[in-house]
């Protein structure tokens, strides 16, 4: 049994590693990089595993294992998110974090990219020992995070509490003198804490709006479209609000737990009130009925948005999917096996680094407060973050006919040679 589980999680690690692997040497063949430049950004700049130990609520001590990968900073500070999964492991956070480096570059954020987290389940955890865990892996990351220098932000199963901890226990860590200038340390905080408005449902409100472009873009009504969403966290939940709002119908979810399907619609808030009060998930809801999870990808809709983890459309259920549209909330959902074929059978595919890049451009205009003593109200932020991101969605379009190739190498190309311009003004040291 345990074999098992851990071969398949294996398979996740490899497959994102290899997976953005692929997606960027794909591009990088087609616009022919300078190969030293390649070299460079074939590595990560700088990784940390730390090892740490944490009292439980019984008594007993835990040790757990921590990761901060640092890809590339060539753009400014290292940024990314922190995930608490079983998954998280070196493999998975080097995939992340090239990720991350990409999706900073396509924005024309000031950033590199980085990515993190814990190996472990949240569930089998209190508040207090997640506090706990969380604020030991601050103070072991110690000053190789920083506000200049590497920005974490929330990502699977860390939230704005999570951002809290670690900036109470970054703050704690430097004189008082200092303490206040650290308040750009993490991104995604709560309010109170020196958090955004708007920085909760900017990716979700980043996803609904590549959407939207392409809806604009193709000539289709959203009104009345159904489409089916794959995670209900904060990235899922968001989209479908949106969604739901311009009049599209959400017909299915799935989370960690299983699948539910109702071909007359699902009411966003009445399921995030039901997913609120029932621990995290979506079984039970009284407004769909539950099906087979193997069947979700399959069903007959017209979007679908993977907003989970990493793998998930891949060679078995492709040939399935009926969607005409594939936004990824998620990072890397999409194999690169999978792709070819959804590419081939016509369905477009907007890209994580572009889809999901509502999040870390609601961080910058966080950070960017902090840093600046100032306070946007949250149509400023919502504003802000639909005019960044049309200009990328129409940047990545333009690309994508110019050089004949689909949405992803189109937004990899604009990524990678934003990188490439960089080194080649400024050399290499020494
Ligand atoms: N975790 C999010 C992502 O994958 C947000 C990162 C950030 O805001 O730094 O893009």
């Amino acid at each position: 049994m345990t074999t098992t589980i851990t071969s398949e999680k294996k398979q996740l690690k490899q497959g994102m590693l290899d997976n953005v692997m692929r997606q960027f040497n794909n591009a990088a063949d087609i616009i022919e990089l300078n190969k030293n430049i390649r070299k460079i950004l074939e590595v990560t700049n700088n990784e940390f595993i730390v090892h740490f130990p944490v009292r439980m609520d019984n008594g007993e001590v835990e040790i757990f294992t921590g990761y901060r990968v640092q890809h590339n900073n060539a753009l400014g500070p290292y940024k990314g998110g922190l995930r608490y999964h079983p998954t998280v492991d070196i493999d998975a956070a080097r995939a992340l974090a090239m990720w991350m480096t990409w999706k900073t570059s396509l924005a024309g954020l000031p950033y590199g990219g980085a990515k993190g987290g814990i190996q472990l389940d949240p569930t089998k955890y209190s508040q207090d020992e997640l506090q706990r865990i969380t604020r030991r892996f601050t103070y072991a990351l110690g000053d190789n995070i920083g506000p200049e220098l590497d920005i974490p932000a929330p990502d699977v199963n860390t939230n704005a509490q999570t951002m809290a901890w670690i900036l109470d226990t970054y703050m704690s860590t430097k004189s008082p003198n200092e303490r206040s200038k650290n308040l750009h340390v993490v991104t995604g905080k709560p309010i109170g804490a020196g958090g955004s408005e708007g920085r909760d449902r900017a990716t979700g409100y980043g996803v609904f709006l590549t959407i939207k472009f392409w809806a604009e873009n193709k000539k289709v009504d959203l009104k009345n479209k159904r489409f089916i969403v794959q995670g209900f966290g904060n990235v899922g939940y968001w989209a479908a609000h949106f969604l739901e709002k311009e009049g599209a119908i959400l017909t299915a979810v799935q989370d960690a737990y299983g699948s539910i399907y109702n071909e007359d619609g699902i009411s966003t808030e009445k399921l995030l009130e039901y997913v609120q009060a029932n621990k995290g998930s979506v079984l039970g809801f009284s407004g769909a009925n539950t099906m087979d999870s193997a069947d979700f990808f399959g069903l007959d809709c017209d979007i679908c948005i993977p907003a989970a983890l990493g793998n998930q459309i891949t060679v078995e259920n492709a040939p399935k999917i009926k969607a005409r549209l594939i936004a990824e909330g998620a990072n890397g959902p999409t194999d690169v096996k999978a792709e070819e074929i959804l590419l081939k059978r016509g369905v477009d595919i907007i890209p994580d680094i572009l889809c999901n890049s509502g999040g870390v451009i609601g961080s910058y205009f966080e950070w960017l407060q902090n840093r600046n003593g100032e306070i946007w109200h949250l149509d400023e932020v919502l504003e802000k973050l639909e005019k960044k991101m049309r200009e990328s969605f129409g940047k990545v379009v333009h690309k994508a006919k110019s050089k004949k190739v689909d949405m992803r190498t189109a937004a990899f190309i604009i990524a990678i040679e934003r990188l490439e311009e960089t080194y080649v003004q400024r050399g290499i040291f020494p």
